[in-house]
């Protein structure tokens, strides 16, 4: 049975735009202001993590116990509006910033190098009265109060993991990090350490961690998953302050941070950049879920918004989490990876952010959208690379029917073909595929299983949506598809490329086999049929 479905178009109107020209010569001309006020305060180039906190370097506030998954099925609020200051982590470097310098970096060349590279001086007599044990690695040195345990003994050896992916990752030849070398403190009661002199009054107060020089502070956590992340977390920061000279702004180097902190550790192998599979692997780590009470309440964070977040917001979690999604989504997208990670070389450059627009403005409607798509599907095991839209402008079709093939493994595919407005066309899809190998195959037709839904459509069934081309505001048509399944007619309101893909969750594409023939004609007005008519 056909059907006529109307593709409705998101009204602009309330909805944020995504207009990178202008917002991009508004940028220039704050970068200016900027750059005229540095030099009217007399600032000087970043040396270290700019636009942190006063008095501070890192701070981490606490995460929601436990996952609650729930499903994102509804289309979600967008923001009511993009702000209009566009930059705020111009690199800056305050005052009396506790972390302007890479303490103790090549001030020691013998055995009391560890000692004279960080600021806190380690009485053992102390250390031991207050109940407080060495733990020894090559390139940390951690006090803890906390008992011997399985999963507190290695964090040394987990920190010198690291060391060798954090070098791979920012190209830093390992030799150099030869001497490098912090000391953690592990704190289970704060007072121990106060005791012991190993936490000093200047310290400002923080919740989860803390990093400064060549010395970094946290709390233990409820998890043994989480007091690894936060480890890493501000482990990454030291890194970068020490090798690359600064983290760059909030945005980017909580993200990278965040992105280098979360991580699988098995059988004694460590692997940064882990994009966790399943909420039991990372307990209490609740990124996922805080984005998606974030976008409940208040609508999706456009990459812009992320971008403008300052310093000042990191003293809650949340802006931790879409920072996160933010390195997470570029650095692992085939299309947008290599100049995320080029950003690396810009990091010291108050002109950061500049570097950042200029590197993604030719595709920027495209990276906002898909940026959109990730986010309201974002799941435990997002496959980024297989969700990433295969672009492509479609011509208008001719008066003989065309087919084009879906690949079951796929995101959104564009057909090459060119709906026009108003005109109804006929879509007949076959074929017979895979959508999941556990245990036994499971096989599906383009109208989809209904033993399982996802996104309140049966699991596997064709979906269509009609992308315009040009300038886009609002939610990606992508993100509003409709059923094709077997067959269905389609009359388009406005002109726009034919995507299709079948129904899965981004975390299941890997083990689908197969293919779906599409079948696309064009119907003349004497064919068309007048009952259903949407539009
Ligand atoms: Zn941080």
């Amino acid at each position: 049975m056909q059907h006529m479905i109307r593709f409705l178009t998101v009204p602009s109107a309330g909805h944020p735009r995504f207009t990178p020209p202008a917002r991009y010569s508004k940028l220039a001309v704050q970068l200016v202001c900027c750059a005229i006020l540095s030099v009217t305060w007399g600032c000087r180039p970043p040396q270290n993590h700019e636009d942190r906190v006063p008095g501070g370097s890192e701070r981490h506030t606490s995460l929601s116990t436990t996952e609650n998954e729930r499903s994102v099925n509804q289309l979600p609020k967008v923001s009511p509006q993009v702000r209009s200051k566009s930059i705020t982590n111009v690199p800056q470097n305050s005052a009396g910033q506790a972390d302007t310098s890479p303490a103790g970096t090549a001030r020691g060349s013998d055995s009391n190098h560890h000692l004279q590279a960080t600021n806190t001086v380690v009485n053992p007599q102390l250390m031991s009265a207050a109940g407080i044990r060495k733990l020894g690695g090559k390139h940390i040195t951690l006090y803890t109060d906390l008992p011997h345990q399985p999963s507190i003994d290695p964090l040394p050896s987990v920190f010198d993991a690291a060391v060798a992916e954090w070098c791979r990752y920012f190209q830093i030849d390992i030799q150099k990090t030869a001497d490098w070398h912090l000391h953690g403190y592990l704190i289970q009661n704060k007072d121990r350490f106060i005791t012991a002199g190993l936490f000093s009054d200047d310290l400002p107060p923080f919740l989860h961690g803390f990093q400064r020089g060549s010395e970094i502070w946290f709390y233990d956590q409820k998890s043994d998953y989480y007091r690894r992340h936060l480890m890493l977390h501000e482990g990454t920061h030291a890194f970068m302050n020490h090798f690359l000279g600064s983290g760059g702004p909030s945005w980017y180097s909580e993200g990278l941070a965040e992105l280098l902190g979360t991580h699988h550790w098995e059988e004694a192998r460590l692997a940064l950049r882990h994009f966790p599979q399943h909420r039991d692997e990372v307990p209490y780590w609740g990124r996922i879920k805080i984005i998606r009470e974030d976008m409940a309440h208040s609508g999706l964070r456009s990459l812009q918004q992320v971008v403008d977040t300052g310093a000042r917001d990191y003293l809650k979690v949340n802006p931790y989490a879409w920072s996160w999604a933010v390195s997470a989504f570029l650095d692992g997208h085939p299309a947008y990876c290599h100049r995320f990670r080029a950003l690396q070389n810009y990091v010291t450059d108050p002109l950061f952010s500049q570097h950042f627009l200029d590197s993604f403005q030719t595709d920027w409607n495209q990276l906002e959208e898909e940026w959109q798509l990730f986010i309201l599907n974002l799941v435990y095991g997002y496959d980024i690379p297989r969700e990433a839209v295969i672009f492509q402008p479609g011509k208008p079709l001719s008066k003989q029917p065309a087919t084009v093939i879906v690949k079951t493994d796929r995101g959104w595919q564009s057909s090459g073909i060119r709906l026009e407005t108003g005109v109804s066309y006929h879509l007949q899809a076959t074929g017979r595929y895979q959508l999941a190998n556990q245990l036994q195959p499971w096989w599906c037709e383009p109208n989809g299983v209904t033993i399982r839904y996802h996104q309140g459509k049966p699991l596997g069934i064709l979906l269509g949506s009609i992308r315009p081309e040009g300038e886009r505001t609002g939610l990606s048509q992508l993100a509003q598809s409709k059923i094709i399944g077997l067959q269905q007619t389609l009359t388009s309101q406005t002109a726009g490329t034919l995507y299709l893909r079948i129904n899965d969750s981004a975390a299941e594409l890997a083990d689908n086999l197969g293919e779906v023939k599409v079948r696309i004609q064009r119907l003349t007005s004497s064919k068309t049929p007048t009952s259903g008519k949407l539009n």
